[in-house]
């Protein structure tokens, strides 16, 4: 039977609170035909407000993104003509409480991240920059000037938003980066430059993170500042329907209150990107079921051998358990890491297990599913590729793999295994023979 057309919500679903959050009306909110992977009843563990933006969310991706996503991928360009739609359902900066904004606790925070990047991992990291890499810091270390001229306009998209940390010689260890501001009189001269930036180029407002004769602090540099430049990486072959661009900054000078005064070291940079790899774990799962979703319905209607669909085969099941068990495993895990953030009790490792895992099981699962949907697997008519070539980007973004397995690892044994070349050197110094007090052999 064809999947129904959109359907409205029956209005006893609907708790008012909800309505206004999502400035929706009842008869607004419609049903996806997206059905879900929920094999383990997980959907009773959420409550009525977080299946509610689950749903709506689901549904815009659905009607609104799902039509236009393919093309925007090929083209190479960010779907701005969404970003109104974006706003309006209060999806940038959705847990913040202030300006109007809806206050949303981390599941359902986190619902939000897992639908939009079951739509497209690039419309969940636009969504993610905004709210989490420009919007929260500008909230946690800004002036009330800083808050009151940026939080509103970015809440609706009217403004865009882009956090300037990795460099080009300095990716997993932005610690070492060379962007440096001079206090001149009483403004700031920025000089360096910034690689792989999301929406460089589409940005109002960047939010640069700079070395100072007082450690790293973060800055706040509008578009068209004089020495401010900004050009696009072409020829990505991964998440493609988000600009990422390089940032130039040559004797760049901005007003003394453009820094962030609440920032204090580089701590305050992973705070942000601490915020951004929780939205990440999210993420992963809805890529993840993207994956799976597009590979059953494959199966069971792609017809091989005898007349049966390739879903009766063994090793075509296998491929679909296994992403079906690490999806739910990967949803286990990111409801836990929800109520820990919720309690206050998240961890900085906690969110490392949840990017870490769920990131690699969605590209794990893009891959089987690749396999399953055959020659139809390397085309766009399926989402199954794009989202493929998409994760790759997830798995290095926001701290690599690897990355992560060093923050849990020295979160399990106490010891910081990132500069493993320094400590051989110390060890080799220590097991250094001691030097001959009488004679020697020259
Ligand atoms: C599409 C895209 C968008 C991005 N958007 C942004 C953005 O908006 N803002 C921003 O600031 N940055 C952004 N980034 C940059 C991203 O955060 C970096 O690419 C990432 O931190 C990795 O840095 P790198 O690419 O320089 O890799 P490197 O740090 O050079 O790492 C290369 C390899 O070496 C490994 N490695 C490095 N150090 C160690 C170690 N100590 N032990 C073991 N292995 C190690 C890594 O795991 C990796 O496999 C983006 C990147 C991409 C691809």
């Amino acid at each position: 039977m064809a999947p129904p057309a959109v359907l409205s919500f029956p209005p006893r679903f609907v708790p008012a609170a909800l309505i206004s959050v999502c400035k929706v009306s009842k008869e607004d909110i419609p049903l996806s035909r997206f059905p879900g992977v929920d094999l383990l009843e997980l959907d009773s563990l959420l409550s009525e407000e977080e299946r509610l933006v689950r749903d709506t969310v689901r549904a815009f991706v659905d009607d609104k993104v799902k039509p236009i996503i393919e093309e925007c991928h090929r083209e190479g360009r960010t779907p701005l003509e969404l970003v109104p739609d974006l706003g309006a359902l209060n999806l940038f900066g959705a847990s913040l409480s202030e300006y109007g904004l809806p206050g949303l606790g981390g599941v359902a925070y986190g619902l939000i991240m897992q639908e939009l990047e079951r739509g497209d991992s690039g419309l969940r990291s636009f969504v993610s920059v905004q709210s989490s890499l420009v919007m929260y810091p500008i909230h946690t270390f800004g002036s009330q000037e800083q808050k009151d001229r940026w939080i509103p306009r970015l809440a609706t998209g009217e403004a865009i938003g882009c956090f300037g940390l990795t460099e080009p010689d300095f990716g997993s260890n932005p610690g070492g980066m060379r962007t440096y501001a001079r206090k001149v009189g009483n403004d700031w001269v920025l000089n360096g430059s910034k690689q792989w930036i999301t929406n460089g180029t589409l940005a109002d407002v960047a939010v640069v993170w700079a070395r100072t004769d007082d450690g790293v602090r973060g800055f706040l540099v509008e578009k068209g500042t004089p020495g401010f430049t900004s050009s696009d990486q072409h020829g990505k072959f991964s998440l493609r329907a988000s600009i990422t661009s390089e940032l130039g900054f040559h004797d760049c000078r901005i007003p003394g209150d453009a820094i962030l005064p609440g920032t204090t070291g580089l701590r305050n940079a992973l705070m942000c990107l601490n915020q951004a790899r929780y939205g990440i774990a999210w993420g992963g799962v809805g890529s993840a079921m993207e994956c799976y979703y597009t590979a059953v319905e494959y199966a069971k209607q792609r017809i091989q051998f005898n007349g049966q669909p390739i879903a009766c085969h063994q090793m075509v099941q296998e491929k679909l358990v296994w992403m079906a068990m690490e999806i739910s495993k990967g949803q286990l895990l990111c409801l836990q890491l929800g109520r820990l953030k919720d309690a206050g009790r998240l961890k900085h490792w906690h969110i490392s297990m949840g990017k870490r895992n769920n990131v690699w099981v969605a590209r794990e699962s893009a891959k089987l599913a690749r396999e399953i949907l055959g020659a139809n697997g390397i085309v766009d008519d399926y989402p199954v590729i794009r989202h493929m070539l998409n994760i790759e980007s997830v798995f290095t973004y926001e701290g690599t793999h690897d990355i992560h397995a060093l923050i849990i690892g020295e979160a399990i044994t106490g010891i910081p295994a990132f500069n493993a070349p320094e400590r051989h050197a110390a060890q080799q110094e220590e097991e250094k023979p001691a030097p001959a007090t009488v004679g020697s052999a020259r």
